[in-house]
């Protein structure tokens, strides 16, 4: 049995996603969610619960990484983890987000990335990525060590090949990332634009196509992060290209 803990956690796609692959690959497991509220007792609740493996989602990611028995590979990085498993009777912690947005851009052949947005997925994405960062406001540049980063006022290159929004906008509202007039010499010049959001063409994402821009949304990075954390909770290396497949197969 394996779990998804958030709050809220209704929406998560997790459960359909690694049901299908369950039942594609005959393996008799199951997948649930779990709303939690106090992130506390996040490890508490997964040994209680006697699972094999969980995903984290927001709001919890931070408390996972607190929490776990032990911590591995680039969450250690991030300070965040996104998915826990049993080792004996320890439960391990991993960020698989990070990894999955390099998997879900491999074919992309850019030069120079500009990721718009500094929260937690800004900061998990530009620790695998060479990237400036350019945010709204100041206060969480200061968390980017050996990053160029810009405000939308002191931005001042506009020369990059691959633009990513990290940020909310347009998750629940017709709002771009940043102002339309800097997003137009952005995509003047740039070949790709990815949106973390996913299930919703964004305003973002809409205005890269009027640029005939290559776009991505956030749907391959959740196919991805998910394959690598079903590879954790198998405890083996799955053929990705097959695997991600399946993922679409029910997801699109
Ligand atoms: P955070 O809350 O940590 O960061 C939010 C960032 O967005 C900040 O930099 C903030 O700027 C900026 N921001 C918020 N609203 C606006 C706005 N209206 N205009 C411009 N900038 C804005 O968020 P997360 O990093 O946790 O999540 C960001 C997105 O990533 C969410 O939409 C989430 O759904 C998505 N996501 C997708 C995943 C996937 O698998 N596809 C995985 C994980 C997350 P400021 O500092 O000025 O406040």
């Amino acid at each position: 049995m394996f779990v998804i803990f958030g709050n809220p956690v209704n929406h998560s796609k997790s459960p359909l996603m690694h049901n299908y692959f369950f039942k594609k690959y005959g393996i008799n497991e199951c997948y649930g969610r779990y709303l939690l509220e106090n992130g506390e007792e996040i490890i508490e609740k997964f040994k209680e619960l006697n699972i094999k493996g969980a995903n984290v989602t927001v709001p919890h990611k931070e408390w996972a990484f607190k929490l776990a028995d032990e911590v591995r590979g680039i969450a250690k990085e991030i300070g965040a983890v996104n998915t826990l498993v049993k080792e004996g009777d320890k439960v391990i912690g991993y960020n698989t987000d990070a990894l999955g947005f390099l998997e879900a851009i491999q074919e992309f052949d850019y030069e120079k990335a500009l990721i718009i947005g500094a929260g937690g997925t800004a900061k998990a994405i530009s620790l695998v990525l060479k990237a400036d960062i350019v945010n709204r406001s100041e206060n969480r540049l200061k968390s980017f060590k050996n990053k160029n980063t810009f405000t939308w006022e002191s931005l001042d290159k506009f020369d990059f090949d691959l633009i990513i929004n990290t940020t909310s906008a347009g998750l629940k509202d017709d709002l771009l990332p940043a102002p339309k007039e800097l997003l137009e010499k952005l995509f003047k010049n740039a070949k790709y634009a990815v949106d973390v959001i996913y299930g919703r063409d964004t305003p973002f994402l809409k205005m890269a196509k009027e640029f005939n821009l290559y776009t991505k949304t956030g749907l391959d990075m959740l196919v991805y992060q998910g394959i690598l954390a079903m590879e954790l909770f198998l405890g083996k290396k799955l053929n990705k290209k097959e695997a991600a497949e399946i993922y679409f197969e029910i997801l699109r």
